[in-house]
């Protein structure tokens, strides 16, 4: 699962991250203005709620996914009518995020995927993501889902230890996990993410290592490593205020970070993103970098966000209440807002710096905002270029330094005016 980050850094922008030096293939990146959308659907059913969990999602509702699954498809239909051209530019991503979109039944993730190729012109050569728990996948579901048409699953597995597992309140086992990998290989999915967490309450340096072994062990083609957030308003950080949990100190989660950084480089894993790892580029997340290109996406179900140029907004956060606006024959909005071309353009910046191989390109910045990134932001270029925080990749892109990442909310933040 992967949030929009915010600049006071409470999402996935770790202040500790930095690209490995295996990070040197630079992959075509499209013009964002050229970019047809891709598109995002929402599924807000978990079957309990961790206590670290600030995600749009509901426990006991799972009754509701039937009608649910009917709005979404109402709601493909009403976003042709309101944006006919963009819905027609043939959609390279479905990305199924949660929630958990694998308490969906594999027949409707199948009626979805042709929603999206009857509605979006989901390409045939698309890649199809879905997000599931560990405990809420067998074997057949995986085959039912593959037939469907996902051709990439995305598996929270986010520790193998079980302190790991209890203190994150998870809902699966260590073993279930591995029998989940491994019947999603069997059911042919040859492109794997694994979702892991790290600076749980707890956690010691072996416990660390045990899990990086897991993931060495396992070779799934991606993996996100992501430093937990004690977000307020959540069980966990209700525990954290009443002294119950304590947080690992920011220095041991750096340490930890800095770890899988030594760890995945010396495997030859590409550290493509902030908190992204591909085993090989073609196994980045083409959705995710949509997001990271600032490109367009639709957002499909309750509290998805969509970007459009810009125009930005989300859905209804209440699965009953969106599945009422849409059966109204409305588009669920909650609220949409345009910005600012200065915003945007800071927002295409501290968004593209997260890509720490292919970082921000001069001729996309100048195609998509119509201004000179050298020029623009010639005295922030300078000042992180001289402190080698920044710098100019292939001629005319500009990207983080290792250093650089490790600074990434300050450096990204000084973009936004
Ligand atoms: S499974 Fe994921 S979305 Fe559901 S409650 Fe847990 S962390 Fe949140």
């Amino acid at each position: 699962m992967w949030r929009l980050p915010t600049l006071d850094g409470s999402t996935t922008i770790g202040s500790m991250n930095q690209p490995s030096s295996a990070a040197t293939t630079l992959l075509h990146v499209p013009l964002p203005a050229d970019a047809p959308p891709g598109v995002y659907v929402h599924v807000p059913f978990c079957r309990h709620i961790c206590p670290y969990c600030d995600f749009n999602t509901y426990s006991g509702q799972e009754a509701l996914v039937p009608r649910y699954v009917a709005a979404l498809l109402e709601e493909m239909r009403l976003l042709v009518r309101a944006e006919p051209e963009r819905a027609g530019r043939g959609a390279p991503t479905l990305f199924f995020g949660g929630g958990t979109p694998s308490l969906l039944p594999a027949a409707d993730v199948a009626r979805l995927i042709e929603g999206s190729r009857a509605h979006f012109g989901l390409r045939t050569d698309a890649e199809v993501t879905l997000e599931a728990n560990p405990e809420s996948v067998d074997a057949a579901y995986l085959e039912g889902i593959r037939a469907a048409g996902v051709n990439r699953l995305s598996l929270g597995v986010q520790s193998q230890r079980r302190a790991g597992l209890r203190v994150l309140g998870r809902g699966h086992k260590s073993l279930e996990a591995g029998q989940a990998f491994m019947a999603a290989r069997e059911a042919g999915f040859e492109n794997i993410s694994l979702d892991f967490i790290y600076g749980w309450p707890g956690q010691t340096a072996d416990d660390w290592e045990a899990d990086l072994a897991t993931l060495l062990e396992w070779q799934p083609e991606h993996v996100s490593l992501y430093a937990l957030i004690v977000e307020p308003g959540t069980p966990l950080h209700a525990a954290v205020q009443r002294g119950i949990l304590t947080p690992v100190e920011d220095d041991r989660v750096a340490d930890f970070h800095e770890r899988a950084l030594e760890v995945l480089a010396a495997a030859g894993w590409e550290h493509y993103e902030i908190a992204n790892w591909a085993r090989e580029p073609r196994y980045r997340s083409r959705h995710n970098q949509l997001y990271w290109q600032n490109s367009d996406y639709f957002g499909l179900g309750a509290g998805a966000h969509f970007h459009h140029g810009n125009l930005r907004g989300g859905n209804l956060l209440l699965p009953a209440a969106y599945c009422t606006a849409v059966e109204r024959g409305e588009l669920p909005r909650m609220a949409t807002e345009t910005l600012s071309a200065d915003t945007a353009l800071g927002e295409s910046l501290m968004l593209g710096l997260r890509l720490l191989v292919d970082g921000v390109g001069a001729d996309d910045i100048r195609a998509r905002h119509g201004v000179d990134l050298a020029a623009t932001y010639a005295a922030e270029i300078a000042r992180f270029t001289a402190l080698s925080l920044l710098e100019w990749h292939a001629g005319s892109r500009l990207r983080l330094t290792p250093r650089g990442a490790l600074l990434a909310n300050e450096v990204c933040a000084a973009f936004l005016r």
